[in-house]
């Protein structure tokens, strides 16, 4: 069955309140997951879900090659779970996820698969493990403040449903990496990286990319492994935390905002969560989402530790930076042989990067690289230059991320 934008959400969601649901789940053993996730799917209205569409992708949270027990990735059992009330009712289930530079590597991201439990579950489920590179599509995303169009994984596109299976853990970049970090997966490989160059400078710049990139993921629900989620240094240094809950939802941004309160923070300190709620993605909003279930304050773990903020972008002196995002990422130059003077491009650019003119003038330290100007100009005035260092990384070879 084919899906058209907001199709799950009015399907699940026929009225206007979201719906979370919490249920307690204080362990790893499967019986207890199993039976705290089909009931975590049924309060939240998911189960009809399946039993109406036929292709399943389960898209856990495989940042890197580590065992469960270090919390950095979904926990197997959770995956699972999932994927046996899947298969109750779906004749097609996949499991899959983009790890950084494992994903790029079938040898690599076989070992990761076994190490974090998944292949295991996999093979038990009978599911198709897919590795997001093999196929990548572009989708374009006419809504997005930001970025207009994504390159997602096929895998992603054709399922009928995504079932979104988040880790509860700290961010140092989002403070939270809930529902819809998770769905930054879907962006397979070095093209997630180049996201992280493009915004690292800028919180909000990055959780706006999610968000919009949330938005051109229509046909995702979302479920949380917070059985033990990561506190501190998230999210792949920080500390193992019981919190003993399993959510679901088909918001992904109210998933996230009660999945913030559970662990203390502001539901809108969370710019995901605020731009989500602004932006008409989800409810951020606690006094608005129904919630099913165990009820916020029986779960509300005490004392969590917030991150520092550090990331490895930020310890690269700001001079250094600016040079590699210049070397990295192509910039757009504007052909005065064949603009017209439209101006289609300065409209369509949402950071006011450019002035008008023929051509344009462009402010390189407003643009944020998301080639829409590229993508825009009928006339083809705009062309993407890479520095040495990308061709010699062979990015250029990437197709940009606005181009169709
Ligand atoms: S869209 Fe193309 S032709 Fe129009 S102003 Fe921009 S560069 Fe020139
Ligand atoms: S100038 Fe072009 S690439 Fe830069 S932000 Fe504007 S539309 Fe995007």
């Amino acid at each position: 069955m084919k899906y058209t934008a907001g199709m799950l959400y009015s399907f699940v969601m026929p009225n206007d309140r979201p719906v979370v649901a919490i249920t307690q789940c204080s362990s790893y053993e499967q019986d207890a997951v199993l039976a705290a996730v089909q009931t975590a799917l049924e309060l939240a209205g998911l189960l009809d879900i399946f039993k109406s569409y036929r292709k399943v992708l389960l898209k856990p949270n495989l940042l890197s090659s580590r065992s469960p027990e270090d919390a950095v990735t979904t926990h197997p059992s959770v995956v699972e779970a999932v994927g046996t009330v899947a298969s109750q009712f779906s004749s097609e289930v996949l499991v899959g996820d983009s790890p950084p530079f494992a994903g790029e590597n079938p040898v690599k991201y076989a070992a990761l698969l076994q190490n974090t439990g998944t292949l295991d579950v996999a093979s038990r489920l009978g599911a198709k493990v897919v590795r997001f590179e093999e196929q990548v599509l572009q989708v374009a995303n006419p809504s997005g403040r930001l970025y207009r169009s994504f390159e997602i994984a096929a895998a992603v596109r054709e399922a009928d449903v995504v079932v979104n299976i988040a880790k509860l853990k700290n961010h140092a970049l989002t403070k939270v990496t809930g529902a819809v970090k998770n769905l930054f997966g879907c962006v397979p490989g070095i093209r997630k990286g180049l996201f992280h160059v493009r915004a690292a400078d800028d919180r909000q710049v990055f959780a706006q990319m999610l968000v919009d990139l949330a938005s051109s993921i229509p046909n995702a629900i979302h479920v949380m492994d917070a059985v033990i989620g990561m506190e501190g240094e998230g999210p792949s240094a920080g500390k193992p935390r019981q919190v003993g809950v399993i959510l679901a939802s088909a918001d992904p941004v109210a998933l996230d905002a009660v999945a913030s309160a559970i662990v203390g923070y502001e539901p809108m300190s969370v710019d995901t969560t605020r731009l989500g709620d602004e932006q008409g993605l989800g409810c951020g909003r606690l006094d608005s989402i129904e919630i099913r279930g165990t009820q916020i304050n029986e779960v509300v773990v005490d004392g969590w530790l917030p991150s520092s903020g550090t990331n490895d972008w930020k310890r690269i002196p700001s001079p250094l930076r600016r040079l590699l995002k210049r070397q990295l990422l192509a910039v757009p130059a504007f052909r005065k042989d064949r603009c017209t003077g439209c101006g289609d491009c300065v409209r369509i650019c949402a950071a006011n990067a450019l002035t008008a003119g023929k051509p344009p003038k462009l402010d390189l330290a407003k643009c944020i690289r998301c080639y829409c100007c590229h993508e825009v100009c009928s006339s083809f005035a705009v062309e993407l230059r890479y520095g040495t260092l990308a061709h010699i990384l062979g990015l250029h070879r990437l197709r940009p991320s606005c181009r169709r």
